[in-house]
């Protein structure tokens, strides 16, 4: 089959579209032909070898996907041939590998994808939306009638929060740095947006939450934002950072006098009976339609350099996915 697999940790050129062996479904995993495959930053991360993951080389990018069921192995009675299905694991244990025409993973690491998501839309559900409910509901503890700040709300994580907490009755300010992101989140359900390139544009945060600041805030640049995330906070507040790419100075003091919480997550980390919880929500929430992944755009899988250098632009409009 064809994949996308790198050589050398490097830039995006270390993406060669070339031949690999076809993978074939052993005792107890699913083999799947892949109709799109979501690219995440983390992608890059991985592929320039500044990541955690640091797989042996060579390798296949890629977390998500979804596709159709091609055959199953021994021991398999979850899923049949001719199944839809979306791959549900996390980085930890099924990183990789979809950048590919088939996957192969265990089974309990594929989950059904209803009839009215489309593939590329089941492309952008394990990453983004497995972070964006862990960070919101299972550590960020948001409630019904609790307000949640998300910084950077137009890309693949933020746009799932958006839909996440509406479904949870929980209010949101989403923040985008273009103009086509604010519409985008406004369409998706924020109650108020604001623009993250102008300045002073978190002190319109105060009157929104009617003095008291954001009960949450999901982080997706704490370098940038953390410092003032504290200061804007409502007390008792949690600050969650999802996404970091430095280092950030702050006054802890901020944190002692309001008793702020300022909590870590990586999808990688989540047990696995919380992972099993998350999709199971989303699973409830895609057939309902109350969640429903934004595909900004499509490209062909012979086209992953160009995927990679988009996801890193200012500009983000829900997610990129590759069709091999
Ligand atoms: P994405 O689709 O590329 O979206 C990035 C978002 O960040 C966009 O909304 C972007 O807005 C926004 N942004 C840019 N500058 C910002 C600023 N100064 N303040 C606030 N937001 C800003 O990426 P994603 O898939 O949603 O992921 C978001 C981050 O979370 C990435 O860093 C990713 O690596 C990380 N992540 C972490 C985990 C984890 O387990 N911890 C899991 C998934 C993702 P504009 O483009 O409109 O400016």
């Amino acid at each position: 089959m064809k994949a996308i697999r790198v050589h050398e940790f490097g830039d995006a050129d270390a993406l060669r579209y070339e031949d690999v062996p076809t993978p074939s479904a052993g005792p107890g995993e699913v083999l799947i032909k892949i109709e799109a495959i979501g690219v995440n930053p983390v992608d890059t991360y991985i592929r320039a070898g500044v990541h955690l993951i640091r797989p042996e080389l060579p390798f296949i990018p890629g977390s998500d996907a979804a596709g159709t069921v091609l055959a199953v192995g021994a021991g398999v009675s979850s899923f049949r041939a001719g199944d839809r299905v979306y791959a549900a694991g996390s980085l930890g244990d099924a990183w990789g590998d979809c950048y590919a025409e088939q996957l192969v993973r265990r089974a309990e690491q594929f989950r059904p994808l209803p009839d009215n998501v489309s593939f590329a839309q089941g492309a952008a559900i394990g990453v983004p939306y497995g972070t964006a409910y862990r960070a919101l509901i299972q550590r960020g503890g948001a409630k019904a009638g609790e307000t949640v700040l998300v910084h950077g709300a137009s890309g693949g994580v933020g746009t799932a929060a958006l839909q996440i907490a509406a479904a949870n009755g929980i209010s949101t300010i989403g923040t985008a740095g273009s103009q086509r992101g604010l519409d985008l989140i406004r369409e998706h359900g924020a109650d108020h947006v604001l623009d993250h390139t102008k300045a002073g544009y978190l002190d319109a945060v105060g009157d929104l939450t009617g003095g008291k600041g954001p009960d949450i805030i999901l982080e997706m640049l704490a370098n940038v934002n953390l410092a003032r995330d504290m200061e804007i906070a409502a007390k008792y507040g949690r600050i969650v950072v999802i996404g970091n790419r430095g280092p950030v100075e702050i006054n802890a003091r901020e944190a002692m006098m309001k008793e702020l919480d300022i909590i870590g997550i990586a999808l990688p980390n989540t047990p696995p009976d919380d992972m099993a919880a998350i999709h199971a929500a989303l699973g409830k929430g895609l057939a309902n339609g109350s969640l429903n992944p934004v595909i900004g755009k499509e490209l062909p899988l012979t086209e992953a350099i160009e995927s990679h250098h988009a996801v890193l632009r200012p500009g983000a409009y829900g997610k990129i996915v590759l069709i091999p």
